[in-house]
């Protein structure tokens, strides 16, 4: 092997060492024939890699840490969590692991992290893999997301392994490489607490103010501030998904991160057709994760973070835990409040409105016509480009020829205060579409990457038109009860 293809990440693992008890060691599965899939030279610029050096023999084995890297020092995470509202007390890690936190070149720290490597000693049942199709549903949708200016989780590459999976069928294997600035989840906390180590417990949220909000480390009470800054971060990321239309799919509050990016893409998609009861996970039987449950969902999870970490802001206070309890409830709170006003800011900003009370009022109705008439919002949205320009064709087609979209309309023009120009620039014309997500997912199971290619490209620059990617800009055909099946 050659030597910059080991020695190409600047490792440094602060979460190893400042954290033992949260993780285990452990080794990635040696992968007999790995081929990568899709290797995103994009992000790895952004990283300081050399893309050529990641996607040749020796990078693709230095990533899979077969043999590791230099610094390199893999570990399975360990955490807990609410899944669909029962606690597991151990997840963890099952079939992923942290490879190492890489320095980028502008010092930005960064897990870099394997899905699929293995089994780990958190597998329980599971057999510690993973198969093509989700794993390149997650590097689309991840890209798609960081185009549209939401915070996630990204994926680096995806390696076919050669080997089967077996699921409901037997399918290609496949290992995701992603990077995030940390896997700090609720969960984590929860894990944390639940060992009744305060030492342990304190050690976390002092290593994650230091990483994500150092603004707060000289707080008197730095435990509470964490818990204000998660929930400001967690409030606006649900703010955009809901902007956006974008359908989590499993929010338990281990895939919800304490840095506020979008984590964890297993059965999630974007609406077409504008509906808030809109369940897309198989799984979710009770619609917990329905679209319009999210910012609800969001701030029960952020109670359960609040419950984790009561024992500390007591210890910083001074107080006994109970004490802190109604300054805590206080706080969460005032999470409508602060959704709403990062709801409104980004949906203001999407059509073109600067903020008034009018303003307010009018992107309500629009939401509530969306609703009444299960109109494609992203279709609609988009259409007001061609309003701007004194063409309401579009607009006319996206909302039906409904009377109340031709007074919306009128009310629009009479507020908005943008060109046609910087319409463009505010909304997309692609997102993320699942009847072409599943074509072309279904096409790279086959052998055929080209399809995910092309998807990928337009998702890239989801607010410039790219030839022949029309399929992209409108409603699948309508199938009642559509979900996307679990697998992940
Ligand atoms: P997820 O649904 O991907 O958020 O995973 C929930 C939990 O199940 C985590 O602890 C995962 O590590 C674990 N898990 C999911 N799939 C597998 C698998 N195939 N093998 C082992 N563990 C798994
Ligand atoms: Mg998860």
């Amino acid at each position: 092997m050659t030597r910059t293809a080991l020695e190409m990440f600047r490792f440094d693992n602060s979460f190893v060492r400042d954290l033992p008890g949260l993780y285990q060691w452990w080794q990635a599965e040696s992968v007999t024939n790995p081929t990568p899939v899709v290797v995103n030279a994009a992000l790895a610029t952004e990283l300081g890699l050399d893309p050529e050096v990641l996607s040749a023999p020796d990078g693709i084995r230095a990533l899979l840490a077969d043999p590791a890297p230099a610094g390199a020092e893999p570990v399975a995470l360990a955490y807990a969590g609410h899944q669909f509202g029962s606690y597991s007390p151990r997840l963890g890690d099952g079939r992923a692991l942290l490879l190492g936190e890489m320095i980028t070149p502008d010092g930005q720290r960064l897990d870099v992290h394997l899905k699929g490597s293995g089994r780990t000693p958190f597998a329980r049942g599971g057999d510690g893999r993973a198969a093509l199709g989700p794993m390149l549903r997650e590097y689309l949708m991840g890209e798609a997301m960081h185009a549209l200016g939401v915070p996630t989780t990204r994926a680096l590459a995806v390696i076919a392994t050669g080997e089967d999976v077996r699921r409901e069928t037997t399918l290609p294997g496949a290992v995701l490489v992603r990077v995030a600035s940390s896997h700090i989840r609720v969960g984590t906390f929860q894990f944390a607490a639940a060992t009744g180590d305060l030492d342990l417990l304190s050690a976390l949220a002092t290593h994650t103010i230091a990483r994500h909000y150092p603004s707060i480390a000289s707080s008197s009470t730095p435990t509470f501030a964490l818990f204000e800054q998660v929930l400001t971060v967690q409030a606006d990321l649900v703010a955009r998904w809901m902007t956006w239309g974008f359908i989590h799919g499993v929010l338990n509050t281990d895939n919800v991160t304490i840095s506020g990016e979008t984590i964890d893409y297993g059965p999630c998609a974007f609406m077409d057709r504008y509906d808030q009861a809109t369940v897309f996970s198989s799984i979710d039987h009770g619609g917990r994760y329905a679209f319009g449950n999210q910012p609800g969902i969001t701030q029960w999870n952020l109670a359960r973070f609040a419950e984790t970490l009561l024992a500390l802001m007591a210890a910083d206070a001074g107080v006994d835990p109970e004490a802190m309890v109604e300054p805590a409830s206080e706080v969460l709170g005032t999470f409508s409040d602060v959704f709403s006003e990062r709801w409104h800011a980004h949906m203001l900003h999407r059509v073109g409105l600067d903020d008034s009370a009018d303003a307010r009022t009018l992107v309500a109705d629009l939401v509530a016509m969306a609703q009444a008439h299960q109109l494609d919002l992203t279709m609609a949205v988009r259409a007001l480009v061609d309003v701007a320009d004194g063409d309401t064709r579009a607009w006319e087609h996206a909302t039906l020829g409904a009377d109340d979209a031709e007074q919306w309309v009128h009310r629009w023009q009479s507020l908005a205060r943008v060109d046609a120009g910087a319409m463009r620039g505010r909304t997309p014309v692609y997102v993320p579409r699942n009847h072409e997500v599943e074509r072309v997912l279904a096409a790279a199971t086959d052998g055929d990457i080209t399809p995910f290619m092309q998807v990928l490209d337009a998702l890239t620059s989801p607010f410039d038109v790219t030839a022949g990617a029309e399929a992209l800009a409108t409603p699948g055909p309508d199938a009642p009860g559509y979900r996307t099946f679990c697998g992940t």
